[in-house]
């Protein structure tokens, strides 16, 4: 192994052990990495959430300005718990080449790599600056990034290119969906089952908001753009979960529908919420309130994450294309944060160690292989023109 592999298995297996999940605090993961890239030379700012038990982490080397590239992953983790682990998830095992512990490929393995390439990266004569992003709460909607992007604005940071490294198999990604996630809550009034004109059924009101999602289904297939290359090309719905009344015969009161939508573009999400919105404010509250005042429809949001859209000109991608001597960009169906950055008018790139099949799993891991791949692609960016170059 080489000293830099040895070095950055050593901090994975530090980070590891830090039980990141997203409910926790990964202030310690923090305080260490902020440490480490301190020592190698790096200006760090830490920005806390406001229940203060968690943090975003952005340092800078080389030059301050516009420009240069940002190396981004998450610090939180899912849960372990029902889960069938054959070692304890936060202590690293190696075994067959193969790095076992929760978080290994999802996705600390790649923020070990780039924070071990942080001391390199500051011998080199940066012309442009390398960030480092770590950010929390990826796992629950994106929280950390969602708040650190407009940090990054105010500051007139506005990084060029990112490499986000989720666990993509060292294969570069330039896009993926987006995700948005939706609780809605109907509310309507009890009664006896025998006199249904007498109450307000909310888990009717639910059934005909379901419908009306189903219909928006033909609606989005048509709004597909032509050149789609996600699988399948149209932004898709799902009702994940319906549950409401409590017998037989007696009428609902209240009903929840779980529902989510996967946009390929950005106008489909308005799109589909102005439509929802119209039918609830236009059909269903006024049927529902012409039998029962108090009757309501509530909307919560759960989590709205930006999809990467593939760009025809797009830096990143071509950048790390070039490092990691792939000749395509692929798309996938999981989602990061890399729609966020993107808003920021940089370039975007998903590209990291491990693999997505073992991502959220037991027995989670990262192999030594994908690990010597990222670094070797880190090492290639520190000496490539992007930073080092006129
Ligand atoms: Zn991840």
């Amino acid at each position: 192994m080489s000293a830099r592999l040895t070095e950055t298995v050593a901090l994975l297996e530090r980070l590891i052990s830090h039980p990141t999940v997203s409910s926790d605090s990964n202030l310690a993961m923090i305080a260490e990495l902020a440490q480490r890239l301190e020592e190698a030379g790096a200006r760090v700012d830490l920005f806390a959430d406001h229940s203060g038990h968690k943090a975003n982490l952005f340092a800078t080397l080389g030059p301050e300005g516009p420009g240069g590239i940002v190396l981004s992953g998450h610090t939180d983790v899912v849960p372990v718990e029902d889960q069938d682990w054959s070692s304890d998830p936060f202590a690293l095992r190696e075994e067959d080449g193969l790095l076992y512990g929760r978080g290994s490929c999802d996705m600390k393995g790649f923020i070990a790599a780039a924070t071990v390439m942080a001391g390199d990266y500051a011998q080199a004569d940066l012309r442009r600056p390398v960030h480092f992003a770590f950010t929390y709460d990826e796992e629950v909607g994106c929280l950390g990034a969602r708040a650190l992007v407009p940090e990054l604005e105010k500051r007139g940071l506005r990084p060029a290119m990112a490499v986000i490294g989720e666990p993509t198999s060292m294969r570069v990604i330039e896009g993926h969906k987006g995700c948005c996630e939706y609780t809605v809550r109907f509310a309507g009034l009890e009664g006896h089952g025998s006199s249904p004109e007498r109450g307000v059924n909310a888990a009717e009101y639910a059934a005909r908001y379901v419908t009306r999602l189903m219909e928006l289904r033909q609606a989005l297939m048509l709004r597909a753009p032509g050149d789609g290359r996600f699988d399948p090309p149209w932004t898709t719905l799902n009702v994940g979960r319906i549950s409401g009344g409590v017998a037989h015969n007696v009428i609902a009161g209240k009903a929840e529908v779980e529902w989510e939508m996967r946009p390929v573009q950005d106008g489909d999400v308005d799109f589909v919420k102005e439509a929802v919105a119209a039918y609830v404010d236009h059909e269903l509250l006024p049927a529902m309130r012409a039998v029962c005042d108090e009757a309501w429809i509530e909307t919560e949001v759960i989590g709205e994450v930006a999809g990467l859209l593939p760009m025809e000109e797009n830096a990143a991608r071509d950048l790390v294309a070039r490092l990691v001597g792939a000749n395509g960009a692929h798309v996938v169906p999981f989602g990061t944060e890399a729609g966020l950055f993107q808003k920021l008018g940089t370039s975007v790139v998903v590209c990291g160690p491990g693999s997505i099949d073992q991502a959220h799993k037991p027995d989670e891991f990262v192999s030594l292989d994908q690990m010597r791949a990222c670094l070797e692609m880190l090492e290639k960016l520190g000496r490539s023109a992007v930073l080092v170059g006129e």
